[in-house]
């Protein structure tokens, strides 16, 4: 059984891309450049924020971040996306959702330029993800497909059973993983709330991801022998024997789940470190670079 190591892979992701930017930086006078605007106090969103500026730091990235109160104006806010889709210095601009209610979330996405999408939420970029061509893709889940690459576990005609339907990540990676190209074209089945008998589903996997949101929704019994595991959930839970009270785990009763499993992502350890990886690689592409 193969733990996947997303802190290790994602180490490597990030010094991949600071070497690309250096070239960019080298050859073309490019620093990439990303904008984050933070709306109001809500501390798990300043902590994002905090946690994607230290990165760019790390990689040698130009960062800026925007914060407002939770009263702005929906208006004032759409004025600061348009400063930034006209900044040469920005490639990337990242509005930390959630936002508070009196401002319509979906109108502030399309106001962000698609070619400034580092995020990949702008339905201009979420329709070419659905149709196969190049765009910049969601952040999770680029990073379980690059996690799928990077362990050679290869998802083409196998059975993928995404568990959660959101935008952010069940959809887009159903989407990606079901593409005709090299390391996608599985046979994608998506389940969510209104599956009567959810392990009827999640038994046919070869590789099962799970999205829920709900710590242990996965046990053993709901998993076939041999499967590979992408535990996306991020739930916090009580833990006395814990200094803070509480401790991270995943969707998946990943103690007992292991030991059928073929390879499984930890929680915290998998996916989580990717996301912000990712954001890398896509803050380097809309300046021009690659890795
Ligand atoms: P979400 O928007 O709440 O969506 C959860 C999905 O799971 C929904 O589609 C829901 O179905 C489905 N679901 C919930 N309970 C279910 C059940 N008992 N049986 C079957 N389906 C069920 O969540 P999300 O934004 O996709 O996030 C999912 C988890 O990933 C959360 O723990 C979140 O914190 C974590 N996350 C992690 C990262 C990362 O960087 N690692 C990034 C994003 C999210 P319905 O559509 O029918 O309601």
């Amino acid at each position: 059984m193969i733990v996947i190591d997303g802190k290790k892979i994602s180490q490597q992701i990030k010094s991949e891309v600071k070497a690309a930017a250096e070239k960019l930086q080298r050859e073309r006078g490019i620093t990439p450049g990303l904008a984050f605007i933070l709306v109001g106090d809500n501390p798990a969103s300043q902590s994002y924020v905090k946690s994607k500026g230290k990165a760019c730091e790390e990689l040698g990235f130009y960062s800026v971040t925007e914060r407002v109160p939770a009263t702005i104006a929906e208006g004032e806010l759409l004025a600061i996306v348009e400063r930034f889709n006209h900044d040469p210095n920005i490639h990337g601009i990242l509005v930390q959702l959630p936002l508070p209610k009196h401002i319509n979330e979906e109108k502030v996405i399309e106001a962000i330029s698609s070619a400034k999408d580092v995020d990949g939420f702008h339905p201009v970029n979420v329709g070419k993800l659905m149709i196969g061509l190049d765009t910049f893709y969601p952040c999770t889940p680029y990073g379980i497909v690059e996690l799928l690459k990077r362990y050679h576990i290869n998802p083409a005609g196998k059975h993928v059973v995404v568990v959660g339907r959101s935008n952010i990540v069940g959809k887009p990676i159903a989407n990606m993983l079901l593409q005709k190209k090299e390391w996608a074209n599985a046979i994608v089945t998506v389940a969510h709330t209104a599956a009567k008998d959810l392990s009827y589903y999640t038994k046919q996997a070869d590789i099962l991801i799970a999205a829920v949101g709900k710590p242990k929704a996965i046990t053993k019994e709901m998993v076939k022998p041999g499967v590979v595991v992408i535990d996306v959930g991020i739930n916090r839970v009580d833990d006395p024997t814990s200094n803070t009270g509480t401790r991270l785990v995943g969707d998946v009763d990943f103690d007992n789940v292991k030991d059928i499993a073929s390879a499984i992502t930890p929680v915290p350890g998998g996916v989580g470190p990717m996301t912000i990886a990712m954001l890398m690689v896509n803050t380097l592409k809309a300046a021009g670079g690659t890795i």
